[in-house]
């Protein structure tokens, strides 16, 4: 019989779980969902998927992860915003093991498609060294300056999808994202970005009483951010139609960090003091997502508005704040 598992790699992840989710919503058949970290610890957990826990480092786990993949997703990565990976750049880098054992276990089980999780981080350093930049296009990563760590082991991951598929006809997609964000994902412990640690600050001022805000960096650091429902359309459209990439899936509404805090503000209904602390990591000065290319090859680019996007984001991560107050004052 010929193997039909969808697997995603990844899947007790923030975009692994919402992968699920979509997967299990669009009645794709039999799915696998693979992560490192104990199944109680999983964002979003399916009784009718099949989950298993395996360390993807590993050459034999990727084994048994892609046994029985027609389609294998890699959303797995020791990874999370400028705080973590300034700061683990090595573990960072160790996600090599995870694509690589992947994509050799994937090939030799015959699965038809694979797809990769890359990043912005990919581009050039001394192309986003302003906030008012123009935008990255896809041939913006090249000649290589990546962000030290995470973005290398990025490009050199691409790399090798692409030359999979060149040397061995083995059919790779390869998505460029650019800071995803939305529910059921990390929002404190050191591993949080932008939009989600802005949400929770905000939160956690009011319920301490307090009306203050600490903002890394001057706040002129200018990003866009992509609500997952875009990320996950992006995604299953470069799989659906076979598009090798690489891809910016990404939404071009750029903001400074300012006027993200302005606009979490805004939806929470306060005004806070802002105290700027410019030796936290800040990343690069500015950087926003050239659609041009996936608007000619997908016909369709991100476009929920952040406003709307961190409304949904703000809303999940305020229940969870105050459903942990609440067990916390309890127990
Ligand atoms: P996440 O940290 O929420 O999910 C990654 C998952 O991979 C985690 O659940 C983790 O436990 C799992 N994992 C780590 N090491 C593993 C291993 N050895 N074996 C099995 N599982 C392992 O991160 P995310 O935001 O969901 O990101 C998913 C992918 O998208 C990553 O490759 C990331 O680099 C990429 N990406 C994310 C963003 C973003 O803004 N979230 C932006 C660009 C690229």
């Amino acid at each position: 019989m010929r193997a039909s598992e969808v697997v995603v790699c990844g899947g007790g992840g923030f975009i692994g779980g919402h992968l699920v989710a979509e997967l299990r919503r669009r009645e794709v058949g039999r799915i696998r969902a693979v992560d490192l970290k104990p199944f109680n610890e999983w964002y979003q957990r399916f009784d009718d998927v099949d989950n298993v826990v395996l360390d993807l480092r590993r050459s034999d786990d990727c084994k048994e992860a892609v046994a029985k993949a027609a389609q294998v997703y890699n959303v797995a990565a020791d990874m999370g915003g400028m705080g973590f990976i300034e700061h683990n750049k090595a573990l960072c880098m160790l996600t090599v093991l995870i694509n690589t054992h992947l994509l050799t276990a994937a090939r030799a089980a015959g699965v038809r498609k694979f797809f990769y999780a890359s990043s912005a981080c990919v581009y050039a350093a001394y192309k986003q060294t302003s906030p008012d930049l123009t935008a990255l296009k896809e041939e913006d990563a090249y000649p290589a300056m990546p962000e030290d760590g995470y973005g290398w082991e990025k490009l050199f991951s691409e790399r090798m999808c692409r030359h999979f598929t060149e040397d061995f006809g083995f059919n790779t997609s390869v998505a460029r994202y650019h800071n995803v964000y939305g529910p059921h994902g990390t929002y404190d412990g050191g591993r949080e970005k932008a939009p989600a640690a802005i949400c929770r600050k905000v939160i956690q001022a009011q319920i301490n009483g307090t009306d203050e805000i600490e903002i890394w960096g001057d706040g002129q650091q200018s990003r866009s951010f992509m609500y997952i429902d875009d990320c996950l359309k992006g995604t299953l459209m470069m799989m659906d139609r076979g598009i090798p990439g690489p891809l910016n899936i990404g939404s071009s509404e750029l903001v400074t960090i300012n006027q993200l805090v302005d606009i979490v503000e805004g939806i929470a209904g306060v005004r806070l003091e802002r105290r700027y602390n410019l030796s936290a990591p800040k990343g690069v000065s500015g950087r926003n997502s050239d659609n041009t290319r996936i608007q000619q090859i997908l016909g369709w680019q991100p476009s929920i508005t952040l406003r709307e996007g961190l409304t949904k984001t703000y809303k999940w991560i305020h229940e969870q704040m105050l459903t942990r107050e609440a067990t916390v004052v309890v127990s």
